[in-house]
């Protein structure tokens, strides 16, 4: 009788566990069962058992981008009513969400008044790029001033930049909510001319762009940092009055707040 080559079961799946294929440890021995007993043919149960390693395994690699993006709450496209939103349509935010303008290197600035859903676009966009495979990362402006302050003043400004060039695509919400010190403005603009036609960026503001001044306080960096984000860009303006206030006992809350004189 000839020897058996069939690996021991424990030998098996410290193989699959060593080629890093969980799915298939897990899977394999149930499968096996049941091919068995339905007389299924070998090549069947393998591409079986591959393709669904293969699923989980794009699962696992969006939950770590997820991860990684760090979204403040989870928003899709799903949840967002573009009814109230005439300038935007469906179509654009689905082909944004495809993901071709993070291949092409080119930035989306979402501009609107407070409440109007440019976080919840920005969000569902980065979300649906992670889903693609991009890496995302999401923060304030203000938060990425503080972190870009804080590694230069440890000297290691460069190699933050480096890790935040990493990223194929940074979402920078609130620009404008808080201006920026000279420090700062100067980082922000050492960042944004860093990936400059290599990454993409998102920005969603509540400031029109004459009044980027404002937050840069300094018309020629506003201008410099204006020039290449808009320079290959998708400029999409949110209307209309807050979502958060659209209810009319919120409307009636807020009057009687006004109304209410002074103690
Ligand atoms: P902004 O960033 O413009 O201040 P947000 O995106 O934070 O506004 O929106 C405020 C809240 O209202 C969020 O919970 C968001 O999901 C919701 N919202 C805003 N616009 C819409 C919309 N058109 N459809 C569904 N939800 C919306
Ligand atoms: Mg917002």
């Amino acid at each position: 009788m000839s020897e058996s080559i069939t690996p021991e079961p424990p030998l098996l799946e410290k193989e699959l566990r060593e080629l890093r294929l969980p799915t298939i440890v897990g899977n394999w021995k149930q499968a096996a069962e049941e091919a068995g007993k339905r007389g299924t043919p070998y090549a069947e149960y393998l591409a079986d058992l591959v393709h669904h390693e293969m699923l989980d395994r794009h699962d696992r690699r969006v939950s770590r981008r997820v991860k990684e993006a760090k979204f403040p709450s989870l928003k899709t496209l799903d949840t967002f009513d573009f009814d109230l939103q005439p300038g935007i349509t469906r179509e654009k935010l689905l082909e944004l969400a495809r993901g071709d303008f993070v291949t092409r290197h080119e930035n989306v600035v979402l501009l609107g008044e407070i409440g109007t859903g440019k976080t919840h676009l920005a969000s569902a966009i980065g979300f649906a790029c992670c889903q693609r495979g991009f890496r995302v990362r999401f923060m304030t402006a203000a938060d990425l001033t503080t972190v870009l302050i804080e590694s230069k003043s440890v000297d290691r400004l460069s190699r933050k930049l480096d890790q935040l060039a990493r990223y194929d695509l940074v979402i920078l919400d609130e620009l404008g909510y808080v201006p920026f010190d000279r420090a700062g403005a100067d980082l922000l603009f050492t960042f944004v001319t860093r990936i400059y036609e290599q990454r993409s960026l998102i920005v969603t503001t509540n400031l029109p762009f004459p009044r980027w001044s404002e937050v840069f306080q300094d018309t020629t960096a506003a201008a410099a940092v204006i020039d290449r984000v808009v320079h290959h860009s998708t400029i999409l303006q949110t209307e209309g009055k807050s979502y958060r206030l659209k209810s009319a006992e919120c409307e009636q809350l807020l009057d009687g707040v006004k109304e209410t004189p002074p103690s």
